[in-house]
C-alpha cells in the first residue's frame, strides 16, 4: 500500500464514523490541487541537472495551505501527497487557521555544495512561487531543509513580489523567523508526552524512551526530554544506534554525532546496528526519522508500551493494529508532530503583525496549544472508546468539513 492510500484510510475511518456526505467525501480523499515541476540547477561543473519537484495542496478550507519542503533522494509524488494530506488534519487538530500543503524535490541534498544547494532552493522556489503567497500558501522545513534554505526561498520569492516573510516560515532570525522554532517540533511532542503520562499515572523519572532518528526534531526532542527528567535510553541515526539502559546524556550524543557525523561508537553507551534500536526494552519508542520505519515486518521487535510519532506516517496501518492487539498505545503523527507547525503558525502571526515575542511566549503559546489538542483527543478517545489516532481523525476532519460546508459549493 503506497503511503497515500495508508492515510487516505484514516480518513476513511473517520468519514464512516462521522457519517460525512458523499459529496465531502470525494472532496477530502484527494488532493486539491497538485503541481509537478523540473527543478534545472547549473552544477558547480559547468554541467546542467534537472530534478524533479512537487508541491501538493490538499485542503485550504480553513486557511493558505501550509506545509514543509523535503529535499530527499526517495521523494515521489505519493509520498508528498500523503505529507499534504497529514498537514491538512494536523492544522485542524491544532485549530490553526491553515490548510494542509507539502512539496520536495527528488535530490540527494548530502551530494551537493553549499551553492549548488542554494540554487536548487531559488530553483524550486521559483518553479513553484505563483503558488506561493502569505495568503495562499505558506511553506517551512522539513527534512534536509533548514532555515538557510528557508532564507534562500524567502529571498528568491521578495525578489519578485518584495518584502513578504509570512510567506514562508522556519527563516533565520535576521530575516523575521521565530525564537523557538528550531526546537518547536520536539518540544510539542515532549508537551503532548508529558500530557499523557500525567494521565497514565506514570512518573517522569521512571518513563525510558528511546529515541529513533536524531535529525532536528529527535535531537530537540531527546535533549528536552532528558532535561524534564525522563530516561533517555537509546537513540539512533542512519548510520547507528547507542544504548544506555542507565540513561544516556543527548546533549552529550549531539556533541559526538557533530565531531564523528553519527551518534554510533559514543563512549557512554552500546553501540549497536540503527534498526536494532526498535527491540530494546523501553517504554516509550519515539520514531523521529523517516516514513514507515515501524512496519509489517519489524512490528514484532517492538517491546515498548508506547509509540509516540514525531515522524509523519512511521507506523504503517498493518503494523499498528498489531500494537494494538497486543495493547500498544499509538500517539498519532497529527497530534505529537504538530509542534512545528504551531510554532510556524506563531512565526507567521509575528510576521503579519509585523513583531516578534520573546521566546517563553512563545514555548508558553506551544505547550498551551499542544496541551489542548491532546486533552481534546484524550476526552474524546475516552467518551467514544475509539483510538487515540480514530479520535485525533475525527476531530480534525469534522473541522475541515465544517468549514467546507460554510464555505458553500458554488
Ligand atoms: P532531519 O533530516 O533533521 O533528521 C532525520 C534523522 O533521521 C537524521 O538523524 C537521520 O540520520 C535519521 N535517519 C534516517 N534514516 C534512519 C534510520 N533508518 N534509522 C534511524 N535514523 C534514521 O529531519 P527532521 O526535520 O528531524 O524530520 C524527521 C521526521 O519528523 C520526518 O518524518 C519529518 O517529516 C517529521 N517532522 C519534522 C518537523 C520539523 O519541524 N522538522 C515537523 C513535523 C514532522
Amino acid at each position: 500500500m503506497g503511503a497515500f492510500e495508508a492515510v487516505r484510510g484514516f480518513f476513511q475511518g473517520s468519514a464512516e464514523r462521522l457519517g460525512l456526505e458523499p459529496e465531502m467525501r470525494e472532496m477530502l480523499s484527494r488532493p486539491y490541487r497538485e503541481l509537478a515541476v523540473q527543478v534545472r540547477v547549473p552544477m558547480d561543473d559547468g554541467s546542467l541537472a534537472v530534478f524533479p519537484g512537487y508541491r501538493v495542496q490538499y485542503n485550504g478550507a480553513r486557511g493558505p495551505y501550509k506545509g514543509g519542503v523535503r529535499f530527499h533522494p526517495q521523494v515521489t509524488l505519493d509520498e508528498i501527497r500523503c505529507f499534504a494530506a497529514l498537514m491538512t488534519w494536523k492544522t485542524a487538530l491544532l485549530d490553526l487557521p491553515f490548510g494542509g500543503g507539502k512539496g520536495g524535490v527528488r535530490v540527494d541534498p548530502k551530494l551537493l555544495s553549499e551553492a549548488e544547494l542554494e540554487r536548487l532552493s531559488r530553483r524550486f522556489m521559483h518553479a513553484v512561487g505563483h503558488l506561493v503567497g502569505p495568503t495562499r500558501d505558506v511553506m517551512a522545513p522539513d527534512v534536509n531543509t533548514d532555515a538557510r534554505v528557508m532564507g534562500w526561498m524567502f529571498d528568491q520569492y521578495s525578489r519578485h513580489v518584495g518584502w513578504h516573510p509570512e510567506i514562508i516560515t522556519g527563516k533565520p532570525l535576521a530575516l523575521g523567523g521565530s525564537l523557538g522554532r528550531d526546537a518547536a517540533t520536539g518540544r510539542g511532542a515532549l508537551v503532548c508526552l508529558d500530557r499523557l503520562v500525567r494521565e497514565w499515572g506514570w512518573s517522569r523519572e521512571e518513563t525510558r524512551v528511546v529515541v529513533q532518528g536524531f535529525g532536528n526534531a529527535g535531537s530537540w526532542f531527546a535533549r528536552l526530554a532528558d532535561e524534564w527528567g525522563y530516561r533517555v535510553i537509546g537513540i539512533s541515526d542512519s548510520k547507528g544506534a547507542v544504548v544506555n539502559p542507565g540513561g544516556l546524556e543527548p546533549h552529550m550524543v549531539l556533541a559526538h554525532k557533530r565531531e564523528t557525523g553519527s551518534v554510533a561508537g559514543f563512549y557512554g553507551g552500546e553501540t549497536l546496528e540503527a534498526d536494532e534500536l526498535l527491540g530494546v526494552e523501553a517504554d516509550v519508542i519515539v520514531p523521529a526519522a523517516l516514513e514507515e520505519s515501524i512496519r509489517a515486518d519489524n512490528v514484532d521487535r517492538i517491546r515498548a508500551k508506547v509509540i509516540l510519532e514525531v515522524a509523519n506516517y512511521p507506523v504503517t496501518p498493518e503494523a499498528e493494529q498489531v500494537l494494538l492487539g497486543r495493547g500498544v498505545t499509538v500517539v498519532p503523527d497529527i497530534l505529537s508532530s504538530a509542534g512545528g507547525v504551531v510554532v510556524s503558525y506563531l512565526e507567521w502571526a509575528q510576521n503579519t503583525q509585523h513583531e516578534r515575542w520573546r521566546e517563553q511566549e512563545v514555548n508558553d503559546r506551544l505547550a498551551e496549544m499542544m496541551t489542548a489538542a491532546t486533552e481534546a483527543v484524550i476526552t474524546r478517545s475516552e467518551r467514544y472508546e475509539v483510538t487515540l489516532r480514530e479520535a485525533a481523525y475525527d476531530i480534525a476532519v469534522a473541522r475541515v468539513a465544517e468549514a467546507e460546508r460554510a464555505r458553500g459549493y458554488w
